[in-house]
């Protein structure tokens, strides 16, 4: 028979320390989160070779007492947390006391620190959990923790860690959330000798997301605000113009908390979906506080969860916000969120997965690892079907059929920024990219059973006219807003151009209008039906205008998704202005012009 042993503490903790502490960015999140906790406002992460070889975390906080610190490393130690009972109003983000002794079980540890009111600080270092050393100290106010050679007596762990730059990405990533969950706290990220991240501290949290960003796209953003009794809401998405092919700009934030969770996101694509044929994510920012009695806390060895007691009413209230922000209904453009963005006084949190890539598209989970549904069974195509109100906003598309795709062609590259050359079977295909990209979108626009979607200008255009045209506008008013034209009187033969089509939010507006009016008049007969030509002129010309152009260089994904979707178009082999798409060459044309025949 076998011997039944007990395993010895080290053991225990090590396999512990799998669990706590999967990778890199799993200690970069217990240490930040730790500088957190311990009031710092300013944190300094640095990483060499994606943290595999050093992880050091600077902070400005308390501080601890040569006795607190030798305690620290110790299991189960912490200053948070008593009685379960102080688990229903956990404020701080780590309590479990297992992160300092776990990390230093499996790397060489060193943690330093010191608080205002001693003269020196402590020193402590451990390697792989043994060896445990301990200095006085003469260091600044705060707390350093150096973790090297992370898993180096775990090779197992250490095998399965990804490429250094795949590491370091996972640590950027979440180190950008924190950020974002703290604009009040100033990060710096250092990856390998090179700052990869600074934001300013200053408390606004528009001001963070430049600093992460870059102003470039913080021109392209749109408020979220939502306020429903208990519940508040704001946050930031990028306009439809500028969606990922990841999930990896999304962040989550619920009482202080950066999380993940299956119904925000739900409901920020829905909302998109509900506008726009998804091609990708936004940016967001989502945040959202309310009472600690709305959210189930789960408490398991290891991790806590969140649940929604309602998560029906988050869905909705995300859904709405988002929705709200494209159609360009709210004026809040631009303000700085930074009231609501102020860390609250209550956060929870689900695990944050991090061993998931973000590179690649969300998996769903083995149904053994599904999390249990919440109370009341949630139902997101219900929600939505409640939440479409059809005056408020235009109603989703009515549910269709997965589109049919008419061939299915794989791309091989661009040839001069301008054709996409691809396969489909035996056959080559050369196909056009501003050609194809003009059909997707009218086909797109065309297939608006009511409204097209328009976005509001942020600065009206007054536009003249001759009388012709003004006599021609004042009589179809109603025909260009159902087109996503809105435009208003303002004058004799003026008039002020408000919104424009969502697709074409980001073209030369003005010209945009001329173009149409011009191409309306060109040929122009008594007999013509003038409300379908209207429609006719503006769906070719938005079409075109907002397509990509030729000179654009594409990547692969981006010339798969174009493909893909020119597949499911009605007419894929013609522009809208009846010139083709695509040209293609059989193997047997291909053998008659190698003369193989
Ligand atoms: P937890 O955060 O779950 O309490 P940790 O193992 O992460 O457990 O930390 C143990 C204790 O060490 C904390 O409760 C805290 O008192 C102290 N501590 C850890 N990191 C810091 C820090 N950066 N500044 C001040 N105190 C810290
Ligand atoms: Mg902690």
């Amino acid at each position: 028979m076998a011997n039944v042993k007990l395993l010895d503490e080290s053991t225990i903790t090590k396999i512990a320390a799998g669990e706590v502490v999967e990778r890199p960015a799993s200690v970069v999140k217990e240490l930040v989160e730790n500088s957190i906790d311990a009031g710092a406002r300013r944190i300094e992460i640095e990483i060499q070779n994606g943290g595999k070889a050093l992880i050091r975390v600077t902070d400005d906080g308390i501080g601890m007492s040569r006795e607190d610190a030798a305690l620290s490393v110790k299991r189960h130690a912490t200053s948070k947390l008593s009685t379960v009972a102080d688990l229903q109003r956990i404020s701080t983000l780590g309590f479990r006391g297992e992160a300092l002794p776990t990390i230093a079980t499996v790397s060489k540890f060193t943690l330093q620190t010191r608080r205002a009111e001693d003269e020196l600080g402590t020193k402590i270092t451990i390697n792989g959990g043994k060896s445990q050393e301990v200095h006085e100290v003469g260091c600044k106010v705060g707390t350093t923790v150096l973790v090297e050679e992370l898993f180096f007596n775990t090779p197992a762990r250490l095998k399965f860690l990804k490429s250094t730059p795949t590491e370091a990405n996972k640590i950027h990533d979440f180190i950008v959330k924190l950020a974002l969950s703290r604009p009040q706290v100033a990060f710096r990220f250092i990856n390998g000798n090179r700052t990869a991240l600074a934001t300013p501290g200053n408390g606004s949290l528009l001001d963070t997301l430049s600093a992460i960003y870059g102003t470039e796209l913080t021109d392209s953003i749109l408020t979220l605000k939502h306020d429903d009794d208990n519940l508040k809401l704001a946050g930031y998405v990028t306009k439809p113009n500028i969606l990922k092919s990841y999930r990896g700009w999304q962040t989550f934030i619920i009482n202080g908390r950066v999380v993940e969770n299956r119904t925000i996101s739900k409901a920020v694509d829905e909302a998109y979906k509900s506008l726009i044929p998804k091609t990708g994510f936004p940016l967001a920012v989502v945040i959202i506080n309310l009472p600690q009695s709305s959210i189930d806390v789960n408490v398991h060895p290891q991790k806590i969860e969140l649940k929604f007691d309602d998560e029906g009413r988050i869905f909705k209230a995300v859904y709405h916000a988002v929705r709200q922000a494209i159609e360009g209904k709210d004026d809040t453009i631009g303000h700085d969120l930074t009231e609501v963005a102020a860390a609250p006084e209550t956060p929870h949190f689900e695990q944050l997965d991090l061993s998931k890539d973000f590179d690649e598209p969300p998996t769903p989970k083995k149904s053994s690892e599904r999390k249990k549904k919440p109370k009341d069974d949630f139902d997101i195509e219900e929600t939505l079907a409640k939440v479409a109100e059809p005056k408020e906003v235009p109603k989703p598309q009515p549910k269709v059929e997965p589109p049919k795709k008419s061939f299915e062609l794989e791309p091989i590259g661009q040839v001069a920024r301008c054709y996409i050359v691809a396969q489909g079977g035996n056959d080559l295909y050369i196909v056009d990219q501003h050609a194809a990209h003009e059909r997707i979108l009218f086909d797109r626009l065309n297939n608006y059973a009511e409204r097209i979607p328009a976005q509001g200008l942020l600065i009206h255009r007054v536009m003249k006219f001759d009388s012709r045209e003004t006599e021609l506008i004042e009589k179809n008013l109603n025909v260009f807003a159902q087109l996503g034209f809105t435009l208003e009187p303002s004058g004799a033969d003026e008039f002020r151009l408000i919104e424009v089509p969502l697709d074409a939010s980001d073209t030369d507006a003005e010209n945009l209008l001329r173009g149409i009016i011009s191409e309306i008049f060109d040929g122009l007969n008594e007999a013509d039906d003038i409300a379908k030509r209207i429609r006719q002129a503006t769906l070719a010309t938005t079409a075109c205008k907002a397509a990509i152009k030729a000179g654009q260089e594409l990547n692969f994904r981006q010339m798969e998704i174009l493909l893909n979707e020119l597949s499911t178009t009605a007419h894929p082999h013609t522009c809208p202005h009846g010139r083709p798409t695509i040209i293609k060459f059989t193997a047997d044309d291909l053998a008659k012009m190698f003369k193989r025949t």
